[in-house]
């Protein structure tokens, strides 16, 4: 199974992520964590990548094209992998068709969670985390039983700054303006799969492999 799974800040693409590497029994894909350990590893690559990243840049396309190849190449990926997080523009989109070919390999799906900015700002920013623990809550879902008190210790639940509203606006426009043009692209080329992600992560799941079986 070949996959690109794609959606929002929010919307459980990292967790379906891994139901799905789990399920199929492929690599979970994601460039982010290549860069970050080459840059464990000290690499310059590395190095060059997490500059870009820590200014919350793009690394440019013809290094994070390379990575993927050098990724693809690995012994695990040849029946089958799930990217996350790539492709991220056009440019990178066709680099991978390339590949793609080159490998004489065919993508089954590209997978897009998808859920309206509403939702997903609520979700998200109604989530209270214990200072102490790390225990997540939330306003609505998952209330504590005494508000503002986390249930297994009694530390105070706060609100992350990365869960703050405006913070994850700014993040829901980023990703649009990013990827609504990866998403077009592969709309163009008629492979694109699109899930209802307001819904629970047990129901996105199950419609997931639902549509893979179907296709494949
Ligand atoms: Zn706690």
């Amino acid at each position: 199974m070949r996959i690109i799974l794609m959606g929002p800040p929010g919307v459980g693409k990292g967790t379906e992520a891994v139901l799905l590497a789990e399920h199929y029994h492929i690599p979970h894909i994601s460039t982010g964590n290549i860069f970050r350990e080459l840059y464990k590893d000290n690499t310059d690559v590395g190095k060059i990548a997490m500059g870009y990243i820590d200014r919350g840049e793009l690394v440019p396309n013809h290094i994070t094209n390379e990575i993927v190849r050098h990724r693809l190449m690995e012994d695990d990926a040849k029946d089958g992998f799930l990217f996350d997080g790539y492709p991220r523009n056009i440019e990178q989109a066709k680099a991978f068709d390339h590949l793609l070919k080159e490998m004489g390999w065919k993508l089954n799906a590209v997978i897009n969670i998808a859920a309206p900015d509403e939702v997903i700002i609520e979700r998200i920013a109604g989530r209270r985390v214990c200072e102490t623990c790390g225990a997540v809550y939330h306003i609505h879902n998952k209330k504590p039983k005494r508000e503002g008190i986390c249930d297994l210790d009694g530390g105070k639940l706060v609100q992350r700054a990365d869960d703050m509203e405006e913070t994850v606006q700014r993040r829901l426009r980023i990703y649009c303006d990013q990827t609504a043009p990866v998403i077009g692209y592969y709309k163009s080329k008629g492979s694109i799969v699109e899930i209802d992600g307001t819904k629970s992560i047990q129901y996105t799941d199950s419609t997931i492999k639902k549509v893979l079986g179907e296709m494949n």
